[in-house]
């Protein structure tokens, strides 16, 4: 499986490793051998030691919500295979996407399905899970966790 499988377009064959694990349940970073530095997204390459020596490790799954939004005008994957957009019944009505941080620095985004975005706060608990959407592709989707 390479990264063209997210459901966005990216062809980052060096971290294709990303869209196998998460498959498989699991939200992976990469971390600098020399430097230590830890990189989500995941990167091939360290940009603080210019090393490209790295090893994968699997993020913590649960942070506070540091930020969110609306999408209205959906990444090209949703907009041209499928008219919807994902985790919405009614074509157009954006879902909230939002930004948790698991560890100081280490930040995950992801769609917020299935909540009301009034009940949507900012530093509230919430987990991070990837989520394989109905044409096969992966995303990650964050759900709220009890207060
Ligand atoms: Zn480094």
């Amino acid at each position: 499986m390479e990264f063209k499988n997210f459901s966005l377009f990216i062809n980052q064959s060096k971290v294709a490793r990303f869209t196998k694990d998460l498959a498989e349940g699991k939200i992976m970073s990469t971390v600098c051998k020399k430097c230590g530095r830890q990189y989500y997204p995941p990167q091939a390459d360290c940009f603080s030691c210019m090393e490209s020596e790295m090893e994968w490790k699997e993020v913590p799954r649960e942070g506070r919500l540091l930020t969110f939004t609306r999408i209205h005008v959906p990444p090209e994957h949703f907009a041209v295979r499928q008219p919807l957009m994902p985790f919405s019944s009614v074509q157009f009505e954006p879902c909230p996407i939002g930004l948790i941080e698991v560890e100081k620095g280490l930040k995950i985004m992801g769609w917020i399905p299935k909540v009301d975005i009034k009940k949507i706060k900012v530093g509230m608990k919430m987990k991070a899970s990837p989520f394989t959407l109905p044409d096969g592709k992966l995303t990650i989707i964050l759900e709220p966790l009890n207060p």
